[in-house]
């Protein structure tokens, strides 16, 4: 057989699939058992050495890349806010990687791009958002905060922005406790480092909302024109929730934008226990909610969502000859009107496997599993054992350390030799971060599977390292 003839033969496809299907299907299995380490660690150089020295026609290349990757699906994985994604979701990343709809015009993805309207239908029913609104998928929550802020910055600027440039000192205010990307969607748009006004946090890492006030004052004197005002939902060190209402009020009183980066905890506006975190969401212009977090999908995908529809057009209006004929027609089927990608993966089918085999009920489930676990950790904590938490819990993540009488700069040596430590040894998982100048273990509770039992054996091994 000629060397493409063989690439593309579907008779050693479907060999190759069921192999695979067996593979992860046993590897799910142990996963669950917590049968192997979360993490084989290896130093980069020893990584890079080890894929440079690989020779791929005497191994097993997939088994060898799921070995030297981290486990997500196991119960003792505790890291950073991936989802571990349902199943039926890959079935569905096999087929849509067959497919590989373009999504850039309608008819480049007609059936994803209708299934991405009833999805963002969803959303503003769930977001309490009216029936002017809509939204779409994006290539991740870094992305989708930028869409966002672009639309913010067209819609309160003076002149138009995508033909003139920025012609004034724009600023957008956020909690200092904010996601980085925020930072640079700010840089990117050309506002420098004045343009991001960073507002002090309360003890609970919460936007100080009684300074609003004073910093808008300041900014104005600096000559700065505050388009936007961002509350995360929550943010991503603590899992704090900033006052959506309070700085609602602002953004109305200010006539600015109101943006919510709910990347990651948008998704409890499905959980009827927890959606009141979100309280004022529904009064915001714009927001962002990450489906490969919170919701159970693989990356990348995230919806962008609108109060106003109106305002998802006016980010990028732009022509494009090749694409469409009118490029000032509202169209919601044409989505790179709207995107920042051109050709873009069908999301919304990996989104919608989940729905079709198990009704949007399960993300409460979800949520409220996640959730429930990392609040009994936080009282176990509390009441038993030799640890502090930076906070009360709100969401699923939770940061602590050992307490201890050691000055910080020993306090802070001793927490992160103990999750280097842990990384190397592989059975758990978890990260780090730094608050006020402080160390924290910090845990996000992904795997609906992680129970208590877990989270005592992780502090037991602390103690020991
Ligand atoms: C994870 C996160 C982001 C970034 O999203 P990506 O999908 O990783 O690009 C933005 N904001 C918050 C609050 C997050 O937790």
């Amino acid at each position: 057989m000629k060397k493409l003839e063989k690439a593309y033969n579907p008779e050693n496809f479907r060999k190759q699939a069921h192999e695979m299907v067996d593979m992860l299907a046993d590897y799910l299995e142990d996963s669950a058992q917590s049968k192997n380490k979360v993490i084989t660690y290896k130093k980069p150089e020893d990584q890079l050495d080890f894929w440079r020295n690989y020779d791929p026609t005497t191994s097993d290349f997939f088994k060898d890349v799921i070995e030297n990757s981290i486990h997500i699906h196991n119960p003792k994985y505790i890291g950073h806010q991936v989802a571990a994604p349902v199943p039926i979701t890959a079935i569905a990343s096999m087929m849509t990687s067959i497919l590989n709809n373009g999504m850039a015009i309608y008819e480049m993805g007609s059936t994803a791009t209708a299934l991405e309207k009833i999805i963002a239908d969803k959303f503003a029913e769930k977001l309490g958002f009216p029936e002017s609104s809509d939204g779409f998928l994006t290539s991740g929550g870094t992305l989708a905060n930028m869409t966002a802020l672009l639309a913010a910055r067209q819609e309160k600027s003076e002149q138009d922005v995508w033909k003139h440039g920025n012609e004034a000192n724009y600023a957008i205010m956020v909690s200092e406790q904010a996601h980085y990307c925020v930072d640079r969607a700010a840089r990117i748009m050309g506002f420098g480092e004045k343009g991001i006004i960073k507002i002090p946090t309360n003890t609970n890492f919460e936007m100080e909302t009684s300074i609003l006030e004073s910093y808008y004052q300041k900014a104005q004197e600096e000559n700065l024109k505050v388009i936007a005002i961002v509350g995360s939902a929550c943010s991503t060190s603590t899992g704090s929730y900033d006052d959506l209402n309070k700085l609602a009020d602002f953004a109305q009183e200010k006539n600015i934008w109101f943006h919510v980066d709910g990347a990651h905890g948008g998704a409890a506006v499905f959980s009827k226990k927890y959606k009141h975190l979100l309280n004022g969401i529904e009064r915001a212009d714009s927001v962002i909610i990450d489906l490969h977090k919170m919701m159970m999908t693989p990356a990348l995908a995230t919806i962008v969502m609108f109060q106003n529809k109106k305002h998802s057009y006016q980010t990028f209006h732009q022509k494009a000859q090749y694409l469409w004929e009118k490029h000032e027609d509202e169209d919601w089927f044409n989505l790179a009107k709207r995107t920042f990608e051109c050709t873009k993966y069908m999301m919304s089918v990996k989104f919608m496997s989940i729905v079709k085999e198990h009704g949007f009920c399960l993300f409460e489930e979800y949520i409220d599993k996640t959730h429930d676990t990392t609040l009994a950790f936080s009282n176990y904590i509390k009441e038993h054992s030799d640890f502090e938490i930076a906070t009360d819990p709100k969401s699923n993540i939770i940061c602590f350390a050992l307490k201890n009488d050691l000055d910080i700069q020993e306090h802070n040596r001793v927490h992160s030799e103990i999750r280097q430590k842990l990384v190397e040894d592989g059975e758990f998982y978890i990260v780090q971060t730094t608050l006020n100048g402080k160390v924290y273990l910090r845990l996000t509770i992904m795997n609906p599977f992680t129970e208590l039992h877990h989270l005592k054996t992780l502090l037991e091994k602390i103690q020991t390292i």
